[in-house]
């Protein structure tokens, strides 16, 4: 029975000798197939870990591409926030720059305004009032201080439409000082002869007779021929004689103003002439109601006499 067993499966199964040095040997039987699964289980085991440790690695190597190529547009984006920053605090200190200047255009409005003496408009002040970037310069100072508060889109656009109201300013303001330089040149402020002013205006002792009169002018008194000057630019609009002026000249200046020039010894301007302020117009004498050589220099406005040493003054 024991025979026949083992000659029925002789190559199914390996023994192991176990060799002691001291004690018997000893000895196990094994089917031949188990070794041959641990090999195989080995070599999947083997392979599967060989490919994991592939993937793995690739993946970690991947990973790492990943991870320096979103470092490197984090820096580059860090870079670019930094730049920005800078750009963006150049761009405040510039605004600062330009609102301070805006500051100054203002003053030196206001400066060529007083200069020439002309009121603001009372417009502008309504807009200066309305407008809260606008106004003084204490204002606008305590913008500039506020700045790191304020957006700076809103600050630019605010900037902005300052400049555009400055400019609108600036020309109203090249436009008013034309017209006021015009005036003032047409105002018959120029004492119009050199002399002694002998009368004055106002009540007056008769020069004639007994009692007194109103003298509606000034008699600057000097020799015969000194020359005669326009009061201010003008049209002439009478030149000619009467019994009380004698050979005398009227300049009509416009906003209300004439000048009147008496007792002349020679014209030397005609009705309709255009005449400077400061231009020759006649000679002095002792023509019409007169006691002596001397200019009867009048000044009206709006048609009334008045004190031509006011106007020459710039106090009317
Ligand atoms: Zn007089």
């Amino acid at each position: 029975m024991k025979t026949v067993h083992i000659k029925s499966k002789p190559q199914k199964s390996i023994s192991l000798l176990i060799v002691p040095h001291s004690k018997e040997i000893s000895q196990i039987n094994i089917a031949t197939w188990i070794p041959k699964f641990f090999l195989g289980l080995i070599l999947v085991v083997l392979l599967t870990s060989g490919y994991l440790t592939y993937d793995l690695y690739s993946s970690h190597n991947r990973l790492k591409e990943s991870y320096d190529e979103k470092a490197h547009i984090l820096k580059d984006l860090e870079e670019l926030n930094e730049q920005q920053k800078r750009e963006i605090e150049n761009l405040r200190l510039k605004s600062a720059e330009v609102q301070e200047k805006l500051d100054s255009i203002a003053q030196l409005q206001e400066t060529v305004r007083n200069l020439v003496g002309l009121e603001k408009t009372s417009e502008e002040s309504t807009n200066n009032d309305a407008s809260p970037s606008r106004g003084g310069p204490a204002l606008r100072r305590s913008s500039v201080m506020d700045y790191e508060d304020i957006d700076l889109n809103t600050k630019m656009k605010e900037l902005s439409s300052q400049l555009d109201q400055s400019s609108l300013e600036l020309s109203t303001l090249i436009d008013d000082v034309e017209k006021r330089l015009k005036y003032l040149d047409a105002k018959p402020n120029l004492m119009p002869t050199s002399g002694r002013i002998t009368s004055g205006f106002g009540n007056r002792k008769n020069p004639f007779g007994r009692g007194t009169e109103f003298h509606n002018g000034i008699d600057i008194a000097n020799s015969s021929g000194t020359k005669i000057k326009a009061a201010g630019s003008g049209v002439v609009t009478f030149a000619g004689y009467s019994s009380g002026y004698g050979r005398y000249i009227i300049i009509s200046h416009g906003y209300g103003y004439q000048s009147i020039y008496g007792h002349n010894r020679k014209l030397l301007v005609k009705v309709g002439d255009k005449v400077e302020k400061g231009q020759i117009i006649s000679e002095m004498g002792s023509t019409g109601r007169s006691t002596g050589t001397h200019l009867h220099f009048e000044v009206r406005l709006n048609g009334k006499p008045v004190n031509p040493m006011n106007v020459i003054n710039n106090m009317d």
